[in-house]
């Protein structure tokens, strides 16, 4: 009987992990891809472009990392 119980449990944490990660897949589908119909901004050091998402926003503008961010402040 005990024997029973750990084959449903090992079933149902099988099934568990293969529901959340097909769930993680399905949404990194939904992730808007870089530069498909994404808001393009320009960073304010370095003048490259770069989708709003992957960007950092302050009240002075765009950056594409924090170094830059960094770098553009300490003028
Ligand atoms: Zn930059």
């Amino acid at each position: 009987m005990g024997k029973i119980i750990l084959v449903v449990l090992g079933l149902l944490l099988v099934y568990w992990i293969l529901r959340s990660y097909r769930r993680r897949v399905g949404r990194s589908d939904l992730r808007p891809q870089p530069g498909a119909g994404e808001d393009m901004v320009q960073c304010a050091q370095c003048g490259v472009h770069l989708p709003r998402s992957e960007s950092i926003t302050t009240q002075g503008g765009f950056y594409c990392s924090a170094e830059h961010q960094r770098q553009h402040q300490s003028h």
